[in-house]
């Protein structure tokens, strides 16, 4: 079987009001921009796929996937994934860093052609994952609390809360408000989100850069708390005072989600820089790839939990790999009401994923590949751009 076309279309989902997340706290978001790729086989079979492009690189990937992915693929065997990781390996060095969702694409199609879900081809043997809250902005520790309880009330078992505040004393606040309310049975994560330079802003604009000294205060702090983990407390290249803060920290240290590519990852790992690693199989690595990474991380003895802040469709590529990972334990759910809801970020999907509100827990669809079942109509809609 044989790849025919690739293509691509660029949608902005609106939100119901400006979110501000705390990685980008200088800019209102008032859409979730995603790009839908979509891999079509000369038996007739579409892979789709679609990931996060929030960072206003959704254009240069849709030029990318038109002017050098689609060559590249086009009568390519669509079973010969190797070749095709390494065709997108070779993309991403030159052209565009972030290729990976049309790697995706190509497994939803491999999927589809065998009948069976992706987790299943990968060994998988979990059919639902827990799934946590994943909020996105900072808000007041009493209307955090609020949050979580509501959270609680949906289902989730874990939350995971960010910390962009000026003073470590604030940051743990909003997380002893989040204990106090919730009580000890709820896994709860921190994201202090300072892997990226553009990150490191205060909501007033300010430069908030973590210090070591200062994440290793934090995580002390969070450790009385019971935290599950402190998540990218330094820069994401900082491999020297990662593995530092990892050896001294009380909680388990996590981080990882845009490195790029195998090689990072390896380095990472053999620099013992993280307790849990977290790429995306929309963002980090071919999704394949971070399987065998998956390996790799628990011959060590660690962790591995994938980041999947992203549309429905991106949380569907990254569910079908937490199932394959060998006590993977998590799914990241992207829920800050009222903008990151359901209704709002899974609209191209013609059946949400839900949590079970018993327990938290996200079934893996029955269907092939990622399983998920394109709502076309929603997604013409939303287009802005298609190549
Ligand atoms: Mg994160």
């Amino acid at each position: 079987m044989r790849i025919r076309d690739v293509r691509a279309s660029l949608i902005e989902i609106p939100y119901p009001r400006p979110f501000v997340p705390s990685w980008a706290p200088e800019g209102k978001h008032r859409v979730m921009a995603a790009v839908v790729v979509e891999v079509e086989t000369d038996a007739g079979l579409i892979g789709v796929a679609g990931g996060d492009m929030g960072h206003g690189s959704g254009p240069l990937l849709l030029a990318t996937i038109r002017d050098v992915i689609r060559p590249l693929l086009v009568g390519h065997d669509l079973f010969a994934t190797e070749h095709i990781a390494n065709r997108l390996r070779y993309v991403a060095q030159y052209f565009f860093p972030r290729p990976w969702v049309v790697g995706v694409a190509v497994w939803d199609a491999v999927g589809k052609a065998c009948g069976r879900p992706l987790y299943q081809l990968w060994g998988g043997v979990a059919n639902e994952v827990r799934a946590y809250a994943s909020f996105g902005e900072v808000r007041d520790p009493a209307q955090r609390a609020d949050d979580a309880l509501a959270a609680v009330a949906a289902g989730f078992r874990g939350i995971k809360l960010r910390v962009h505040s000026a003073t470590v004393a604030e940051d743990v606040r909003q997380v002893e408000a989040v204990r106090e309310a919730v009580g000890p049975d709820i896994a709860l994560m921190v994201d202090a989100n300072q892997g990226a330079a553009r990150w490191r802003y205060s909501p007033d604009g300010s430069r908030l850069i973590w210090s070591l000294d200062r994440a290793l205060t934090t995580a002390r702090e969070l450790a009385d708390l019971g935290v599950a983990w402190l998540e990218e407390p330094l820069p994401r290249h900082d491999y020297r005072a990662q593995r530092a803060l990892t050896a001294a920290s009380p909680v388990p240290i996590a981080g990882g989600e845009h490195n790029r590519g195998i090689a990072e990852l390896t380095r990472l790992l053999e620099d013992d820089c993280f307790d849990i690693y977290q790429p995306d199989a929309n963002e980090s690595e071919e999704i394949h790839a971070l399987r065998q990474f998956g390996a790799m991380v628990a011959a060590r003895h660690r962790r591995i939990i994938p980041h999947a802040w992203a549309t429905g469709l991106g949380v569907a590529g990254n569910l079908q790999l937490c199932a394959s990972l060998e006590a993977c334990g998590w799914l990241e759910y992207p829920y800050d009401p009222p903008v990151i809801v359901p209704e709002v970020f899974q609209v191209m999907l013609a059946e949400p994923l839900l949590p079970d509100p018993a327990t938290g827990a996200v079934r893996l669809p029955a269907g092939p590949g990622l399983g998920v079942t394109l709502d076309r109509a929603a997604i013409d809609e939303l287009t802005v751009q298609r190549v």
